[in-house]
């Protein structure tokens, strides 16, 4: 379970976030959309700390994290980005395996037969010895999440995780990301893709100038929403 309330962030005079409470219940996906600049990005990035925020709590199991080291809460969220930032010169399955390497202390061998499971699991086993120039980018953002996935993370946080790929590509990481929902995994997902929102979140929470302006389940969100702001986000979007 991930709790934020009343987060507020500002960067100078800018205040991005104004005061955001947002619970993702164990082994559900809660899915935020809203215009861009709305700070769907920030919340996330003040969420694992990427960001200190400037007021409020984040709690993980309903224990405040604030007090904690940020890299051990970092250890905890999986992060997946629009861009993939995996290491060119290193084959898929090292780009897997450091993390549990470096950060868990798993021997060599350890984290490549981890890092291989993880690769079975988004389906790029095959890949393994690959390097990622080599892969599509649909391929890249798997082994992105599989890398995520291997640091066994608590909740996952995908930001526009499919924005940046070739529209061919698109299902096959949305689908992905609807089996691990299925599977049970906590995820947080920053989403154009309203139809993803719609069919696989647990909870839809549309935000705006830096609030939350409404939260519910997807059919109630999308067949009858209660704002302006949220009906006119709709119908430019759907
Ligand atoms: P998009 O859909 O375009 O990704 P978003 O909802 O994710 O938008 P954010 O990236 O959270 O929006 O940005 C919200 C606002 O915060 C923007 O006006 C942005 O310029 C500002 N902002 C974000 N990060 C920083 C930063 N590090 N320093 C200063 N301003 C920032
Ligand atoms: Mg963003």
């Amino acid at each position: 379970t991930l709790t934020g309330t009343g987060l507020h962030k500002a960067f100078g005079r800018n205040k991005i976030l104004r005061g955001v409470d947002i619970h993702v219940a164990a082994g559900t996906t809660t899915s935020v959309i809203g215009p861009s600049g709305s700070g769907k990005s920030t919340l996330l990035r003040v969420l694992n700390r990427l960001h200190e925020p400037d007021a409020g709590d984040i709690l993980l199991d309903g224990r405040s994290v604030l007090s904690d080291d940020p890299d051990e809460l970092r250890q905890r969220i999986g992060m997946v980005f629009q861009q993939f930032n995996l290491f060119p010169h290193r084959t898929v399955v090292d780009n897997v395996a450091l993390g549990p390497r470096k950060l868990k202390g798993l021997s060599k061998e350890e984290a490549r037969e981890l890092a291989l499971d993880h690769l079975d699991q988004v389906g790029l086993r095959a890949k393994a010895d690959s390097r990622p120039g080599n892969l599509s980018g649909g391929q890249q953002q798997r082994v992105a999440i599989a890398r995520a996935l291997a640091m066994k993370p608590e909740i996952m946080f995908f930001d526009e995780a499919t924005s940046a790929l070739d529209p061919e590509l698109v299902k096959g990481v949305l689908a992905l990301m609807a089996d691990l929902a299925s599977a049970g995994m906590s995820m947080i997902v920053v989403t154009h893709e309203m139809g993803f929102s719609r069919s696989v979140a647990d909870t839809v929470v549309f935000m705006d100038g830096g609030v939350v302006v409404e939260t519910g389940e997807p059919e109630a969100l999308f067949e009858n929403p209660q704002t302006e702001r949220l009906q006119a986000f709709l119908s430019e979007v759907l």
